[in-house]
């Protein structure tokens, strides 16, 4: 790897986080509790309702000395446990919350919410609840009173009534008539953005729990990988992650021999979350199959490689096919897929001088692993019914990328298929960011996209760290050698 190699890393850049730090972790802990429904506060209100996925959100007002409340409380966690948490049977649609009335310390947000009586529910949008009043006559709010969930079948029927489904309180896991199975809808891909970060909290958890880190070859490939990540990944807290731990993988890994376990302390790569400690897990949303067992991670480790591919520079390119391949064939714990893979990247001769081709690399061995598995999974029938394969994009989604088809070939304009490739997995992915800003003023809204696609204005991630410590044994010479110890000494602290 040369100097210049290097140094194309060396505008690794992290930034302060916006959101509360225990919001996500609010949200992901729903998992260890009894309760389903995610109890708020004044404090955490408003960074539980920013930060989560779910398109609408259902809050109670209630008190916990009020009888009727305690009697409502098991219908309410009745349809809570449809929607909340890791194990929900219909997850991302609605976020089933309360907030005790009767806590001191909640009573300013009682009264902006007019709370005349116990229990007393309302519905809207997240994030119109964030800084978010109610009165009892204003008109066009987009919040809403439920005036018709006394108990938790009129509770569905009213949120069925609101959103056009048909869940019922018996529905069993992935009976899921949400998944997104029109592939042709163009915004779909924003809604993929959470579940690129947790397919890679779900790759790094899948590295700890094998200790896959075996030898200096695959401590390097894992190096370089998260080199990527920490540059390019499309979510601020996943290159923050990724920072933290080139900053700190010598100490972590001294001589490629790690420590996975998760104690808490500060001193083993399992205390090291990629993308920090409060990313969702079990919301895959645009990845979501219509089974137990299909779609999921793999479909959101192929947005990550998707997504990667068209952030990164010319000069990047090959580092970048050398760190994606390396890492399939090193931690991609499906041997199937790895040797298939591995086969596709030994192909390539020449290496990549432009993040074009790079770019259409991807895309078309991703479109070579379809082919063959439409043919494996018609005869085998193991295929998601609502997913079937396809050669990708259809023209449904990108008409401009078809210079012809028949059925047995397609002759594709690539032009046309790398702008449509660096829209829809660039901007297009992150657009969800832009609505999910509090105020919707033009200021926040460029802020949030800036946040997840190019990460600015930000304390500057030790410059040499990242690029030393991609040499993890400064193999590289004297000059690596001081980079990294100079900023070592520099490295940023943890939260
Ligand atoms: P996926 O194929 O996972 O695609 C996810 C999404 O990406 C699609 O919904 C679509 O929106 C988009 N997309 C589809 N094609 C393209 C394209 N060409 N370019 C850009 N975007 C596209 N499974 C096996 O059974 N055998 C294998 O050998 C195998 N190899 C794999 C190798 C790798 C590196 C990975 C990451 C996965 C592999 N898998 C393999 C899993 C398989 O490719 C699918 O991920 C899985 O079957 C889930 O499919 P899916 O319907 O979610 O769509």
């Amino acid at each position: 790897m040369s100097l210049l190699h290097l140094l194309l890393f060396s505008g690794l850049v992290i930034a302060a986080s916006s959101s509360s730090p225990g919001s996500r972790l609010i949200l992901r802990e729903i998992a260890d509790q009894k309760d389903k429904a995610v109890e708020l506060n004044t404090t955490n209100f408003d960074s539980v309702l920013k930060d989560t996925p779910a398109k609408y959100a259902v809050v109670e007002f209630f008190a916990h000395w009020c009888p009727a409340c305690r009697n409502y409380k098991p219908h309410y966690e009745k349809v809570a446990r449809l929607f909340n948490g890791p194990d929900a049977i219909h997850p991302g649609i609605v976020l089933m919350t309360r907030v005790d009335c009767a806590m001191k310390t909640n009573t300013n947000l009682c009264d902006k919410f007019s709370v005349s009586h116990y229990p007393m529910l309302f519905w809207g949008p997240p994030i119109k609840f964030v800084s978010g009043s109610w009165e009892p006559k204003k008109d066009k709010s987009e919040i809403l009173v439920i005036d018709d969930g006394r108990t938790a079948e009129r509770l569905l029927n009213w949120i069925n009534k609101q959103i056009g489904s048909s869940y019922g309180l018996d529905d069993q896991k992935f009976e899921n008539e949400h998944a997104l199975s029109n592939i042709t809808n163009y915004n779909q891909i924003s809604q993929a953005v959470y579940d690129v970060e947790e397919a890679t909290a779900e790759a790094f958890d899948i590295i700890l729990a094998h200790k896959a880190i075996k030898s200096s070859e695959t401590g390097a490939s894992f190096i370089r990988f998260i080199q990527l990540l920490a540059a390019h990944h499309l979510s601020r807290r996943c290159r923050r992650g990724a920072a933290e731990i080139l900053v700190n993988y010598d100490d972590l890994c001294p001589s490629g021999n790690c420590s996975y376990e998760k104690s808490g302390g500060n001193d083993t790569l399992g205390n090291f979350p990629i993308c920090g400690k409060d990313v969702p897990r079990g919301y895959y949303m645009f990845c979501r199959g219509s089974k137990n067992d299909t779609r999921g991670f793999s479909c959101g480790l192929w947005v990550l490689m998707h997504s990667l591919s068209v952030r990164i520079e010319d000069g990047e390119s090959h580092f970048a096919f050398t760190a994606i391949c390396d890492f399939v064939n090193n931690f991609f714990m499906c041997d199937e897929c790895r040797l298939h893979f591995n086969d596709m990247c030994l192909s390539v001769k020449t290496p990549f001088k432009k993040a074009r081709d790079f770019v259409l690399w991807v895309w078309s061995t991703h479109n070579k692993v379809n082919e063959r598995l439409m043919k494996d999974e018609a005869s085998l029938g193991t295929g998601d019914p609502k997913f079937p394969k396809i050669i990708w994009p259809p023209k449904e989604l990108c008409p401009l990328c078809y210079l012809s088809s028949n059925q047995k070939s397609i002759e594709w304009d690539h032009d046309h298929v790398y702008k449509f490739l660096k829209n829809y997995y660039g901007p297009k992915l992150v657009s969800l960011y832009k609505e999910k800003s509090v105020s919707g003023s033009k200021e926040e809204t460029v802020a949030a996209t800036e946040d997840l696609t190019v990460a600015t204005n930000a304390l500057v991630v030790p410059i040499g760290a990242a690029l030393a410590i991609a040499i993890a044994s400064c193999a590289f010479g004297a000059l690596a050698c001081y980079w990294r110890t100079q900023q070592k000494n520099r490295k940023p602290r943890r939260r």
